[in-house]
């Protein structure tokens, strides 16, 4: 399974030394993954692809589906377990940051007001 660089890539370049294959080149300022040279860090001391470990970004970098169905299903499962980790705190998170940003808005426009 090789891996591909997506759009959502911030060229941050933290991918490109820890390669262990060197798949990773930059090419008029795009940053892509050589499909021949990428063995998904197969065969290497690490246990995860080391560019999606690293990337910063939202899906920078991605498996490289060649079947529609294969990456529907990924994503699928991606995002029922994101919904199932309880240690995750999703909605729990969610609800904070929105109550918070929602009790700013109503400071801002009782001062308005006022
Ligand atoms: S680590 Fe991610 S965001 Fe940074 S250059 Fe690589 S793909 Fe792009
Ligand atoms: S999966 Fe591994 S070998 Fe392939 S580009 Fe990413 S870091 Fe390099």
């Amino acid at each position: 399974m090789t891996y591909k660089i997506t759009n959502k890539c911030i060229s941050c370049d933290l991918c490109l030394p820890v390669c262990p294959t060197g798949a990773i080149t930059v090419i008029d300022g795009q940053r892509l993954i050589n499909s021949s040279v990428c063995n998904g860090c197969t065969d290497t001391i690490y246990t995860v692809p080391q560019c999606v470990a690293g990337c910063p970004s939202c899906d920078g970098c991605v498996k490289d589906h060649k079947d529609y169905w294969e990456c529907w299903f990924d994503t699928y499962k991606k995002c029922v377990s994101k919904l199932n980790n309880n240690n995750d705190n999703y909605w729990e998170r969610w609800f904070n940051c929105y109550s918070q940003k929602y009790s700013e808005q109503l400071e801002k426009k009782r001062q308005q007001v006022a």
